[in-house]
C-alpha cells in the first residue's frame, strides 16, 4: 500500500472517530484533498484510495491538470479567485469555496449564465480579521448573501468557508470556528431557493480535529495526505 493511501485510510478513521465522538456520523464530513503542487498522478492515487473531492487553490493548476487528472473526481476552487479568471474554470469546478465579494459573485454569475448553468458557492469567512487572508468579516456576512440572492440568479450559496489563524496550540482556534459554525446555523434560516446551507468548509491538516468538532462538514486536507509541499517543484 502506498503513503498516500496509508495516510488516507488514517485520516478517513480519524475524521470518522472525531465525528462520532461529537454525536455526529463520520459520513457527515466530507475528506476533500488539497492538491496544490501535486501531480496528477499523484491525485489519481488519491481517488483510488476513495477521494471523492479535491481542492485546488490556483486556478492555473486545475487548467493544468484537469485534463491530466484520468479518474472521475469534482473540483473544487478553494483559494482566492480574480474576476478576470473566472472565466476559465467556470466549467471545470463544481463548486468556489473563497467568494468574498458581490462583484466576484456578480462575475460567476455572468459566466454560469453564458454556460447555463447554476454554480455552487461558499462564502468565505475571516472571523479573525487576519490582513493576510481573503473572506469577509462575520458582520458582513448576512448582507452580502443577500446581496448576492438578489442580484446573482444563476449562483447557488451553499454554506461558508473559513481558514483559522495558524495557531501551534489548536485550542486557540476553536473560539473562529465556534463564532463560524454560529454565523452558519443563522445564515441558513434565511429563506430562499437559491440558498442550500449544506456545507461548512473549514479544517485542515493542523486543525481539522477542532473543526470537526466545532461543526465542520468538510475538511480540506493537503499536507497529511500528500507530505509537505515542495513549492520549487514542477509538476
Ligand atoms: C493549502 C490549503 C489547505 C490545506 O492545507 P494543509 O495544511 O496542507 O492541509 C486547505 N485550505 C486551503 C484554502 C489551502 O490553500
Amino acid at each position: 500500500m502506498g503513503a498516500i493511501q496509508e495516510n488516507i485510510q488514517r485520516i478517513v478513521e480519524e475524521k470518522n472517530k472525531i465525528a462520532e465522538a461529537a454525536g455526529r456520523a463520520g459520513s457527515e464530513v466530507l475528506l476533500m484533498a488539497v492538491t496544490k503542487t501535486r501531480t496528477p498522478e499523484e491525485i489519481d492515487e488519491a481517488i483510488d484510495a476513495g477521494i471523492t473531492d479535491i481542492g485546488e487553490n490556483k486556478v492555473q493548476e486545475v487548467m493544468d491538470k484537469f485534463d491530466r487528472v484520468t479518474r472521475p473526481v469534482r473540483w473544487h476552487l478553494i483559494g482566492h479567485l480574480q474576476t478576470n479568471k473566472v472565466k476559465y474554470i467556470i466549467d471545470k469546478v463544481c463548486m468556489i469555496h473563497s467568494v468574498d465579494s458581490l462583484k466576484l459573485a456578480q462575475e460567476i454569475d455572468k459566466r454560469a449564465a453564458q454556460h447555463q448553468l447554476t454554480m455552487d458557492i461558499l462564502i468565505q469567512v475571516n472571523a479573525a480579521q487576519e490582513e493576510s487572508k481573503f473572506g469577509i468579516t462575520v458582520d458582513e456576512t448576512r448582507q452580502l448573501i443577500l446581496d448576492i440572492l438578489e442580484q446573482c440568479p444563476n449562483v447557488r450559496i451553499c454554506g461558508l468557508m473559513h481558514i483559522a489563524p495558524f495557531a501551534e496550540e489548536t485550542e486557540e482556534v476553536r473560539p473562529y470556528f465556534r463564532q463560524v459554525k454560529e454565523l452558519y446555523d443563522q445564515c441558513a434560516q434565511i429563506s430562499h431557493p437559491h440558498l442550500e446551507f449544506r456545507y461548512l468548509s473549514m479544517g485542515m491538516s493542523h486543525d481539522f480535529g477542532v473543526a470537526i468538532e466545532e461543526g465542520s462538514t468538510v475538511i480540506r486536507v493537503g499536507t497529511s495526505i500528500f507530505g509537505e509541499r515542495d513549492y520549487s517543484k514542477k509538476q
